[in-house]
């Protein structure tokens, strides 16, 4: 079985791990501080703040933005549940905009229409490891006093020009599940150039206390503490991450060459001037000369683990819709749930792997068209 994604753990993090269990050092500590200080020299940012998890991120970016109760936060509802949930959290209502077809990024043309005096900030997400498009978000976020947030938690190393993800906005976050392109099982990170939100941040993940005065309690908080030794695995990862990036554009490109011109589905598009760092390989099939879900049967009949991110969107799930939403609201995000694919991308797929998705697929094209 080719599986859909998989961790590349070897002899550096090994040894960085074993190093902390060695100091006995086991929670937040000196290893969680270095993988702070490499991670936003990587994005470029003065500051990281290292959590337990992206949602941990995102919900202490919410709070350090001062976001709560009455307030809107524009989002997309393609995404998963974890990139509008902690606007939930902080009392605040997720505002949807749809995507554009071929990016699966936010629509930026459709932001203007969803804002009200109570939209405090537009959360956007850098879906598949592909950036959205920053400069317009940028515009209208100027143009209506808004908080920008990225949700940089499939775009570790993305850049747009010469700016990494994770630079973009007053705050962004990253997870680093077990399947994201850096892994550490579980472990998240916010990056910012704003001392004050980093400071937030950094108390909100300590119980509201201070990292300068123990013990003085200044605000609700929770324990959303990274370990020393999640954080070594994190760095060892980090210092791999150009190398996975490499081959997996090397994939998407193999992917997309041997793809490209088959009909009944689209081989991902790249938004022009931006590096797309490929966390999923994500096809849309026609539904008419290709049926998705039909191709995902063969896929996974054939030893291909293949997934569909996500089957269904946010609004339509029962947690969401009680927020007033319903079928055909975003038709785009509807559409795009029943048609499209991930292929396996990972860095450790060899050529023959490569080769028998692409011919995998071919064949089915030829038993469905016959
Ligand atoms: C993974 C992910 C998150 C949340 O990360 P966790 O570490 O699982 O909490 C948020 N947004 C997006 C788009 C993600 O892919």
């Amino acid at each position: 079985m080719i599986p859909i994604s998989k961790p590349l753990l070897g002899d550096e993090e090994k040894k960085m791990v074993l190093e902390v269990l060695e100091s006995g050092n086991l929670a937040q500590g000196d290893v969680v501080k270095q993988f702070e200080e490499e991670f936003a020299s990587f994005c470029g940012v003065k500051y990281a703040v290292a959590v337990n998890s992206g949602t941990a991120a995102l919900h202490s970016a919410i709070h350090a933005l001062g976001i709560g109760k009455g307030d809107e936060v524009i989002t997309v509802p393609f995404t998963f549940a974890a990139s509008a949930n902690p606007i939930i959290m902080e009392g605040a209502k997720p505002v949807f905009v749809d995507v554009k077809p071929n990016y699966f990024n936010i629509d930026v043309d459709k932001i203007e229409e969803k804002i009200t005096n109570k939209t405090k900030a537009i959360l956007y997400v850098d879906l598949y490891g592909q950036p959205a498009n920053y400069d317009k978000i940028a515009k209208i976020a100027k143009k209506h006093k808004l908080f920008v947030i990225e949700d940089a938690c499939q775009a570790h190393g993305a850049k747009i020009g010469d700016r990494f993800a994770g630079s973009f906005g007053d705050i962004a976050c990253f997870s680093f599940y077990a399947t994201k392109n850096m892994a550490c099982g579980e472990g998240g990170m916010i990056t910012t150039n704003n001392e004050e939100y980093a400071e937030l941040c950094k108390r909100f993940r300590h119980h509201g206390q201070s990292e300068k005065t123990r013990y003085e309690y200044v605000d609700l908080g929770y324990n959303y503490r990274l370990t020393n030794v999640l954080a070594a695995i994190g760095l060892a990862q980090l210092r791999k991450l150009p190398g996975f990036t490499k081959k997996r554009i090397a994939n998407a490109n193999k992917l997309s060459k041997g793809l490209e011109g088959l009909p009944g589905i689209t081989v991902p598009k790249l938004l022009p001037g931006a590096k797309h760092v490929f966390h999923q390989y994500t096809i849309i099939c026609d539904n008419k000369i290709i049926k998705r879900d039909e191709l995902l049967k063969y896929l996974r009949s054939k030893g291909i683990g293949a997934g569909i991110y996500y089957p269904k969107p946010l609004h339509l799930h029962p947690h969401f819709a009680k927020l007033g939403y319903k079928e055909g609201d975003f038709p785009v995000s509807e559409m795009l749930a029943k048609s499209v694919l991930s292929l396996p991308i990972h860095p450790s797929l060899s050529d023959s792997d490569i080769n028998l998705i692409i011919d995998t697929i071919k064949e089915f094209y030829e038993v469905a068209t016959k």
